[in-house]
């Protein structure tokens, strides 16, 4: 089973992701996990997308969608894919369709995680505020200023894909306030 896990920045969609990893041998495909990992391998792409990341903006459309076709022609998901923060706009559905197809594969499902403004507000300052006390260094995003600029970023670009898969019969819209194992019950509900 091939799914998308759609919503706003600290909506959960990492946290619930790798519980599907854990619970049904799925693979996660998070494009913000292998950009941050090619920042840090210090790559030309990484050393590319940097700013644009660090401000909360989207990088590119060819970049992302590269990065998702290497590991759909390399990967192995007998459990299917869970794509996490991917398609952010209306050209990379487009191009996951086409990939997917080419791989004689369908998406299943896709899960829109709804939560208010103020609570991912506050999530994502609160996981900056953790990743220190921890001794870690912040995400460079996870701040009240860059959260705004990624907020509406997903408004303007990435919010019209509700209505895409709406209109595909693929989405269902789970209330993603509740807690971490409350939102968990209701993905599993939804993929049977
Ligand atoms: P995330 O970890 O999903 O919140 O992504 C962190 C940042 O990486 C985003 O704010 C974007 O700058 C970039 N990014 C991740 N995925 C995408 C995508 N599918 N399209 C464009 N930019 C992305």
């Amino acid at each position: 089973m091939n799914i998308i896990l759609l919503g706003p920045p600290g909506a959960g969609k990492g946290t619930q992701a790798k519980r599907l990893v854990d619970e049904r041998q799925m693979v996660q495909l998070s494009t913000g996990d292998m950009l941050r990992a090619a920042r840090t391998s210090g790559t030309a792409m990484g050393k590319r997308v940097a700013d644009v990341m660090d401000r909360g903006e989207l990088v590119t459309d060819e970049i992302v969608i590269g990065l998702i076709r290497e590991q759909l022609e390399t990967r192995d998901a007998p459990g299917g894919f869970i794509f996490d923060g991917f398609p952010r706009t209306l050209a990379q559905a487009d191009a996951l369709g086409d990939l997917l197809a080419e791989e004689g594969q369908a998406l299943d499902a896709v899960i829109e995680l709804q939560v208010d403004d103020e609570v991912l507000v506050q999530r994502v300052v609160g996981r900056a505020e953790e990743a220190k006390a921890a001794g870690q260094e912040p995400r460079a995003d996870d701040t009240a200023e860059a959260m705004r600029t990624r907020l509406m970023a997903y408004y303007k670009q990435t919010s019209t894909l509700i209505g895409y898969y709406h209109a595909k019969g693929k989405l269902t819209s789970v209330d993603g306030m509740g807690s971490m194992d409350a939102v968990a019950a209701d993905i599993a509900r939804v993929l049977g």
